[in-house]
């Protein structure tokens, strides 16, 4: 499989990327049943834009939100008017297409329909079929299975373990770990043990955040002593905040991680 990190920013869009959107693809060469799949992880603001980069949102097989802040989520309303209205794809004109698995929080039909704040009884459940989260419970979308897992964060958030067929090594199996936004905790560790990749948000800075509320975020330290605890094969950095320092970042990481690590840029391609 493959990660896009369409959208990368933390809490917001910043000036070189949208918030929070990750693409994971099953190739059809990859795949075994032929066809292509591309599930997404997070649909933060900005993302719907970079991600017609890379495909036709028509194409989705499945959207995945970790939790409903704005930066994780509220471009699910760009994405309803793309499905209903789409001039040859839509559900206006071709009723016939099957809504797009959403899977979600508690309340996430409800969030998304108050986000885009439509016709009175307008909802969403033409393009969308919204399915609720649960912890460890595991969601199966072609050739990919993702564990989802609650992670340490103000609101209901989840962590996404994704196994699918490796790229990197034909026939064989891979594993793709997505913090979603967490403080470090047991089960964001036990999401990544032996991934292949660990995508990692780093939103703190050590000392400066600290003052800040526990159960919110990790600094660049954390994810580094989370990619060494979880024994991860890589680690790419994301979910930092514009005004941010990148080599602070991965200074913080590379002193508890020596294995190969970067931080996520808009558009960027991993094979695992
Ligand atoms: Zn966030
Ligand atoms: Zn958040």
């Amino acid at each position: 499989m493959r990660l896009v990190t369409v959208g990368c920013s933390g809490s917001f869009a910043g000036p070189s990327s949208p918030a929070s959107c990750y693409l994971v693809q099953v190739p059809a060469t990859t795949s075994p049943d032929g066809r292509a799949w591309n599930v997404l992880l997070d649909l933060g603001n900005g993302g719907l834009g970079a991600l017609q980069r890379v495909i036709d949102p028509l194409d989705l097989d499945a959207v995945l939100l970790s939790h409903l802040h704005p930066d994780h989520f509220v471009d699910v309303c760009g994405l309803y008017v793309y499905l209903r209205y789409h001039p040859t794809g839509g559900t206006e004109r071709h009723g016939g297409r099957a809504p797009l698995p959403v899977f979600g929080p508690r309340d996430t039909a409800e969030r998304a329909s108050m986000a885009y704040a439509g016709r009175p009884g307008e909802d969403m459940g033409a393009q969308f079929d919204f399915r609720r989260l649960r912890d460890t419970e595991p969601i199966t979308v072609g050739p990919l299975t993702i564990e989802p897992r609650r992670v340490y964060h103000p609101v209901e958030a989840f962590g996404f373990r994704v196994t699918g067929p490796s790229t990197e090594r034909p026939g064989e199996t891979a594993v793709l770990t997505f913090t979603g936004d967490t403080d470090y905790c047991d089960a964001v560790v036990d999401l990544a043990r032996g991934a292949d990749l660990l995508l990692s948000e780093a939103a703190f800075h050590e000392g400066r955040d600290a003052d800040v509320d526990p159960g919110i975020h990790m600094t660049g330290q954390d994810a580094g002593r989370l990619a060494r605890t979880a024994d991860v094969s890589s680690l790419v950095l994301t979910h930092v905040p514009a005004w941010n320092d990148l080599d602070l970042t991965l200074a913080e990481a590379a002193g508890e991680y020596s294995g190969p690590t970067v931080i996520a840029s808009t558009g960027a391609t991993f094979s695992v």
